[in-house]
This record gives structure tokens, sequence and C-alpha cells, in this order.
């Protein structure tokens, strides 16, 4: 039996239940007297809603009275048509930490393993403790990239799932395509791999791989894709797998009933729509991006390439006072212990005012 603090009897808990690391959000933003706060810690898009999207989301609020579609079928259809593949290999979920959920449960029982990079995102490490998962976490390497050839060492009879996160958060490295096929080739068929890609639309690399090509090759391959970041939807938690039949099943099976509100189903397939007036903003994003590499370049920061939204300082002890920097500049960002610290491409004056703090840090 267990005991509240005051020694009376309590509900019985999962002991699994202390192994579950606490999810650190971004910091909102807050800034000193006169200076606008900019919240550069969650990885977001800096611009409001599209106007098509607004349109929507007004008409729908009269009918917020009825559940959702619980299959969320315009949105299945509508994705499956942008992607290119049947409605059948489609499950969608409350953001793609909801599919996470959704994928352990489907595959890990107490005790089984599930690999990915470390750091990557950190929402893994705590969808493997809910389920009593091991999680086996392989180092990043010097250049902060996956080591896909220690993380197909580390599989062994009780791994049920690998994460390749690619870009991954928060270093902000991609795999690329040869090194992605050699590492498929190792893993056996019976584990089932994720290639989570919450950042696609900010990769410029030409070497990364087309995670749907690899799908289509590869029986024990899913995707996961998100409209939290470069869609701009994260408060309405909307994300989506491409999976295999069986396993897109399985996913369905694991999913909360009436997950997907219908504000966050019409949303999506508004977005999806406007997609290209989308992609012209995530080119702007991408711009910013280049213009803060160049000038932290510039500045003698020798950082890993980013492909995503964001970019990853591995500063170690000076990882608190650089944070510290930063937010006494009304600058919100995102600190990892003393690893480093992950600052998101925001609104042009944001990113100005970042460089400036910056500069106090570079490297001499
Ligand atoms: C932001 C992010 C997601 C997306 O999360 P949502 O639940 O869809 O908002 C997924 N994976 C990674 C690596 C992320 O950084």
């Amino acid at each position: 039996m267990s005991t509240a603090a005051d020694g009376s009897p309590a509900p019985t808990l999962r002991a699994a239940l202390d192994a579950v690391p606490a999810y650190i959000p971004g910091k909102p933003a807050s800034a000193p007297e006169g200076v606008t706060a900019y919240k550069l810690s969650s990885n977001e898009n800096p611009f409001p809603p599209l106007d098509a999207v607004r349109v929507v989301l007004d008409k729908t609020l009269d009918v917020v009275n009825r559940y959702p579609d619980m299959a969320s079928v315009d949105l299945v259809a509508a994705i499956a048509a942008f992607v290119g593949c049947d409605p059948a290999n489609i499950a969608v979920g409350t953001g793609s930490v909801g599919i996470l959920g959704q994928i352990v449960q489907a595959t890990c029982d107490a005790g089984d393993e599930i690999v990915f990079a470390w750091r990557s995102f950190e929402a893994y490490p705590i969808v493997a403790a809910l389920a009593d998962a091991r999680a086996v976490m392989v180092p990043v390497d010097a250049g902060q990239r996956h080591q896909l050839g220690l993380m197909a060492d580390a599989v062994t009879e009780r791994t049920r799932v690998i994460i390749v996160c690619s870009p991954n958060n928060p270093t902000g490295t991609v795999v690329h395509r040869d090194e992605l096929e050699e590492f498929l080739a190792r893993v056996p068929r019976s584990v089932l791999v994720v290639l989570d890609e919450a950042y696609l639309e900010f990769v410029r690399d030409v070497d990364a791989p087309d995670a749907m090509a690899v799908w289509r090759a590869h029986p024990n391959v899913m995707v996961l894709r998100t409209f939290s970041k470069a869609y701009g939807l994260a408060g309405l938690r909307v994300g989506y797998a491409v999976a295999h039949a069986p396993v897109a099943a399985a996913l369905r099976k694991c999913a909360v009933p009436f997950g997907i509100n219908t504000l966050a189903q019409v949303a999506a397939v508004a977005s999806l729509e406007a997609r290209d007036q989308l992609m012209v903003r995530v080119d702007s994003i991408v711009a910013e991006r280049s213009r803060v590499v160049a000038g932290l370049a510039e500045q003698g920061w020798k950082l890993a390439p980013s492909e995503a939204n964001f970019v990853w300082f591995p500063l170690g002890a000076d990882s608190g006072p650089f944070a510290a920097a930063c937010e006494a500049a009304g600058l919100m960002v995102r600190r990892y212990g003393d690893d480093g610290v992950r600052v998101t491409i925001g609104e042009p004056e944001a990113n100005t005012r970042f460089l400036q703090v910056c500069r106090a840090f570079a490297p001499r």
C-alpha cells in the first residue's frame, strides 16, 4: 500500500512513473522595462496564423459543441494526397509527441528497448519511461551528428524502436542518405525505425534523405511529421505518421478517442492548401538562419551546421552565463544543463539582438 505525505493510505501508483523525467517547457517571454521580449526557447514559428487559417477557425467555432470527426477523414485524405500515399498509410495524432506515445504503446512492453541519439528530443526519454521501456541513448559525435553505426550496434533482442531525428533537436544536424541506407541495411526488419522529421521544411542540405522514398523501400520504416513548426500550428496540436498499413493501423488503435479536435483538423487542412504561402515564410526563416549563422562565423564561432529553425551552442559550463545574458537582453532561450543552449531563429529584430549578445561570448 502507498502512503500520502501525512502517512495515511493513498492510491497505489505505478513505480515506473518515478523514472519519468519532467518535460521542461520553453520559458515564456519576459524582458526588462522598455525592451520587447522574444521567446526563442521552443522552436516556434514567429509568424501569426495565415488569414486562410483564421477564416476556417472562425467558421468552425460554431460547431465546437459537437465531437470532432474521430477518424479525421478530411485531414487524413489531405495528408495522403499531399505526401502521395494511400490514406491507410496515415495516422494522425495530437502533435507528433502524441504519436510518439502511440508508437511506444504499440511496440513496447516493460523492459523493451528504444534506441535514440543523445542529446536529442526530450520527449523521447519521457515516452520510453512511461511505458517502462529502456531508453538506450547513443551519444552524438563531436560534430553533433547521429552515430548511426553505434545506434545499429546497440540493437538487442529487446529493441523494438529506433528513432532517427533529422534534423536533430537540439543539435540541428541531419543524417545523410548514404549513411541512413547503410544503417537500415544493418537493422533487423523486426525493429521499427522512426524518422522524426519535425523540421523537414527547413532542410536545404542536398544530401539529406527523401524520407518518403526511404519509407517506400523499407517495410520497417515510418516517418513522423508535425504541423507545429513550419506550419505554425503548435498551439493546436496536430501531427501525422506515414507508416506501412499494419503499423498505421496499430497507431490508430493506440490513439486517444477524439484526440484531434475540430479546430486542429480544419486548420491543418487549410494549412496544407495554403502550403505555398507558408513555404515563403519558411524561406524567410531560412534566410534569417543564414544571416545569423554568417554573423556567428564572423564573430569566430565554430558551430555545427543547422538545418532547422534553431542554432545549438554546446557551451559546457558557459551554458548558464550565456543563457543568463540572453535573458537579460529579453531573449528567452533553452538551456540544457551544462550541455549547451538552443536558440530558435525568431523575428529579425530578435535575431539581430541575439547576435549582439553572442559577440561577448565569441571564442577568441
Ligand atoms: C517539436 C518537435 C516535434 C513536434 O512536436 P509536436 O508534438 O508535433 O508539437 C517532434 N519531434 C521533434 C524532434 C521536435 O523538436
